[in-house]
């Protein structure tokens, strides 16, 4: 299938207009004009090849908004007209222990990214969302639910997920005190999702200015990380901390403000921390975890759940000859909360 988007050619160039192949139709496999795509702080992260794992030339974008252009002969799942979603990943083995449970994203052979990843068939790449259509297998697409507003949704598909997984992992519901550190495109999410669980939500932050902007996505508190007394005062505070920050920073602060077997969960920086110390993980079974975006099955549910409760993220939206321009103001947390490039703007 012929497809056109905007891609990287080399480590710090632009993006800029690319024409490529994607695979034939299999029988098992959606095809989709892509209407909106998200724009995850990963997507910079390959651009930059800051993982050391990016494959020239690489489309980005794993938030994936489309209406079914065409279906293979063995789909049941999807038809022509439907509004789909794609997030991060396409395929993974459909086999192992943890598969089967759902949990693709910790599958046992690795999935497979929605771009810079070798197709599981041919090794072909796969090639992202700032495209104009894109084949993937039907276990992978999602159903976007009515009441979604599919203009603002794609960012579910990554940030969304990503916040959503570990609120549910560890039970968040009425009255659970969850502390968000990070206000950008995921945690504005995890604001929002667990200020409609029920939680008591309060974000953590070095700077007081950010307070308005918290309490208008559904914080119910602020707490200034800098401020000695207010920290000592949060003492044993939380049962989860989901801590957004996509780069080096520490943790010991956050430590203490969990209660007794509360848990600090990372998703945002996949990489070095600030050296840990253990005294308050030890004196209180304290736990600092991990977790990367969610299953198929999950991931719809957080679709349906957004639909349910009306939640849509923050997002700005942009023509993808703008990307590069959002890039640079990505990298200075200049976007409230998250670009979404309206597709339509390729044919232009
Ligand atoms: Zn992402
Ligand atoms: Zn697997």
């Amino acid at each position: 299938m012929k497809s056109f988007g905007y891609a990287a050619h080399s480590v710090g160039s632009p993006l800029e207009p690319f024409s490529f192949e994607r695979r034939d139709l299999r029988d098992n496999d959606v095809a989709m004009d892509i209407l909106y795509c998200g724009v995850c702080h990963s997507d910079l992260h390959y651009v930059k090849d800051d993982w050391a794992k990016t494959v020239y030339p690489c489309v980005p974008g794993h938030e994936i908004i489309g209406r079914v252009t065409e279906v293979g002969s063995g789909v049941s799942k999807h038809k022509v007209g439907d509004i789909v979603a794609v997030g991060c990943m396409v395929d993974s083995c459909q086999e192992c222990d943890q598969c089967k449970k759902d949990h693709e994203q910790y599958c046992r052979e690795g999935w497979t990214g929605t771009y810079n990843a070798p197709d599981r068939q041919t090794g072909d790449l796969t090639q992202g969302g700032y495209s104009n259509n894109l084949i993937a297998r039907e276990e992978f697409v999602l159903t976007v639910p009515d009441g979604l507003d599919i203009s603002k949704a794609a960012p579910l598909l990554c940030a969304g997920i990503t916040t959503y997984s570990p609120l549910r992992e560890w039970n968040v519901g009425p009255g659970s005190r969850v502390g968000v550190v990070g206000m950008g495109g995921l945690g504005h999410m995890a604001i929002k999702l667990a200020h409609a669980m029920g939680a008591i939500v309060t974000v953590i932050s070095r700077s007081p200015d950010k307070q308005k902007d918290a309490e208008a996505l559904g914080a119910h508190n602020f707490l200034v990380s800098k401020d000695a007394d207010q920290m000592a005062a949060y003492a044993n505070g939380f049962d989860l901390i989901i801590d957004t920050v996509p780069v080096k920073h520490d943790v010991n602060p956050y430590l203490p403000l969990l209660d007794i077997d509360g848990t600090l969960c990372l998703v945002g920086q996949i990489g070095p921390l600030e050296e840990l110390t253990t005294p308050f993980m030890i004196r209180g079974r304290r736990r600092v975890a991990g977790s990367i975006i969610g299953g198929i099955k999950e991931t719809q549910e957080c679709l349906d759940f957004c639909a349910r409760f009306g939640i849509h993220p923050e997002v700005e939206m942009i023509n993808i000859q703008d990307i590069n321009t959002a890039y640079e103001r990505l990298e200075r947390s200049d976007v409230h909360y998250r670009f979404v490039i309206d597709m339509k703007s390729l044919q232009a």
